[in-house]
């Protein structure tokens, strides 16, 4: 990335800094988070801590960085080195990602790019350029249904969160990550002490992790005395009931019908994020340092498009050299694909292609 795409995209983000400072979330408790951010320049800078709100969003409008992020747990002394800081406990947040559930749609939008030449194709990636023989990258793309299966993914932890945890549904608050995903907090004090194992075993028993294998299930089912009536909670209830809803018109094995109640109803969080309870998570309101889009709260999913609420950059328009840039949708347009070209885009789409080393301002 030259310098003038960095100062492009450094006023690009100040810009939205400056006229929606509003939107950013902060956590309670601010005093005893950790800050971090990412700049344009490249590295990273943790262990930053403020005093209040005011003071936080000042050093943000002043850096606008690429990413800032803030910790789920609370500090005696934030702004030490880990082992100094004084754990007092973290909210629970799961991540889903797109990246991690299987869907076919993957297979016409995952790509391997290669930044020398500018080849790209089909994954499984190459490991060297087949044109030119250097190091390749992966090129994750996003669609419609991948998001959509993320958001199926989110509203099944709600739904484990609620049913299976006893938490009211009003305190689990949903945030679309910013690029390829959605966030769930949990604000409910009691699973904030828990340590890593202890948020391990809650992410295993949402992804189905903990349970016995199919045919143990299976054959449970089979010893049921006929006409047993409702049978058991938590994942037994939910594949009780997805068994019993289909049985009458299965033609496969019951261990094939299990294992698509499991399936269907587990919630692919990603428990390395789930566990880690020094981490710090992208905060509300701030632009993704991919995408340009924002960590957004999602109030409802029947209203809420990732495709456009989320683009909140300028539509003022700026000239880019792409050098390759998938087909991507965004704010109700769809853009390229771009291979090698000089174009004119919106801020909004602009910043895609830049902020990934894709394309320099003209
Ligand atoms: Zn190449
Ligand atoms: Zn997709």
């Amino acid at each position: 990335m030259n310098d003038g795409t960095k100062a492009f995209l450094k006023s690009a983000y100040k810009e939205y800094y400056f006229r929606h400072s509003d939107w950013i979330e902060f956590p309670a408790a601010v005093q005893s988070r950790e800050f971090g951010y990412m700049p344009f320049a490249g590295g990273m800078v943790r262990h930053l801590s403020f005093k209040e709100e005011g003071e936080a969003l000042a050093e943000l409008l002043k850096q606008s960085p690429s990413s800032v992020y803030c910790s789920n747990a609370r500090y005696e002394h934030p702004a030490r080195p880990m082992e100094e800081k004084g754990w007092l406990g973290a909210e629970l947040i799961f991540d889903i990602d797109a990246t991690d559930i299987p869907t076919q749609c993957k297979r016409t939008h995952d790509l391997w790019y290669c930044e020398t030449c500018h080849a790209s194709g089909r994954l499984p990636r190459q490991p060297k350029c087949p044109k030119c023989g250097s190091a390749t990258t992966d090129f994750h793309g996003t669609c419609r249904e991948c998001l959509g299966a993320a958001k199926d993914h989110a509203l099944r932890v709600l739904d484990f969160m609620t049913n299976d945890f006893g938490i009211a549904s009003g305190s689990v608050r949903i945030y679309f990550s910013g690029n390829r995903g959605y966030h769930l907090h949990v604000d409910d004090a009691r699973f904030e002490p828990l340590d890593s194992p202890a948020r391990g075993e809650v992410a295993g028993y949402l992804r189905g992790d903990s349970l016995p294998p199919n045919q143990t299930i299976a054959s449970t089912l089979r010893r049921r005395p006929p006409n047993s009536g409702p049978m058991g909670d938590g994942w037994t209830r939910r594949i009780v009931d997805y068994v019993d809803a289909r049985m009458p018109d299965y033609t496969g094995t019951l261990r094939k019908l299990v294992s698509e109640g499991i399936a269907a109803q587990k919630a692919l969080v990603d428990s390395s994020v789930t566990t880690d309870v020094h981490r710090v998570f992208r905060l509300a309101g701030t632009l993704h340092g991919d995408t340009g889009m924002a960590k957004m709260r999602v109030k409802s999913f029947d209203s809420f498009d990732p495709f456009s609420d989320p683009v909140v950059l300028s539509s003022k328009p700026v000239t880019v050299n792409v050098s390759f840039y998938p087909s991507f949708e965004a704010r109700g347009e769809r853009f390229g694909p771009y291979r090698s070209e000089p174009t004119t885009l919106p801020t909004f789409a602009a910043v895609r292609i830049l902020t990934r080393g894709m394309g320099e301002v003209a």
